[in-house]
């Protein structure tokens, strides 16, 4: 089996004040593991266990909904965790900086239509910044669905996800999504979005 449970980059209270460390804890070490060994369990003895995610996404049409849900959140924790950093914030430079800029006008203007798919997406799911063909787009998610995904009507490779489930954000936000999705901002990993941008134009 190719499929590892990852380790956090970063120990549960790195991020505070943003996202605190008890919610950091529960996230991984609770919800991210059972999705995982949900998701093991689920594959083990068959065809999936030996096919990439990417796969077993562009086909999760055809897949049973524990595969879907527990797949996708096994993929989409991976990219939420890399997507900040204990040193993360301020803004993106060089060919990631200039992709912002044109495909959205600004940096300004990217970060209103992310947050606002974040903050928007009714009940639980993600806010994405994927790219296609080398061109950067919004996207977002319902559930534990991705842009990988042919369920999906907008496709790309997520570089930088954003969890908008109440377990990511309700210890310490409550009901308050909007100040959660601000505080992205000040952890976000540009150097991580920055690779990854490289590795999928
Ligand atoms: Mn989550």
């Amino acid at each position: 089996m190719s499929f590892s449970f990852p380790e956090l980059p970063y120990s549960y209270d790195a991020l505070e004040p943003h996202m605190d460390a008890q919610t950091m804890e529960l996230h991984y070490s609770k919800h991210h593991q059972g999705y995982f060994n949900k998701f093991m369990a689920a594959i083990e003895g068959t065809d999936n266990a030996n096919k990439s995610l990417e796969d077993i996404f562009s086909n999760i049409t055809n897949e049973s909904a524990g595969i879907r849900n527990n797949g996708g959140g096994y993929y989409n924790h991976r990219i939420f965790w890399n997507s900040m950093s204990p040193n993360g914030g301020g803004e993106p430079t060089g060919e990631l900086a200039d992709a912002i800029n044109s495909a959205f006008g600004s940096f300004e203007k990217f970060k209103e239509e992310f947050s606002n798919a974040a903050k928007t997406r009714f009940g639980s799911g993600w806010a994405w910044l994927i790219v296609e063909n080398g061109t950067l787009k919004v996207t977002s998610t319902a559930n534990q669905d991705n842009p990988l995904m042919n369920s999906e009507s907008t496709n790309g490779t997520p570089i930088m996800g954003l969890d908008v489930w109440e377990h990511a954000y309700y210890l310490k936000y409550q009901n308050r999504r909007p100040d959660y999705v601000n505080a992205f901002w000040n952890v976000v990993n540009w150097d991580f979005v920055s690779a990854e941008y490289s590795k999928n134009k």
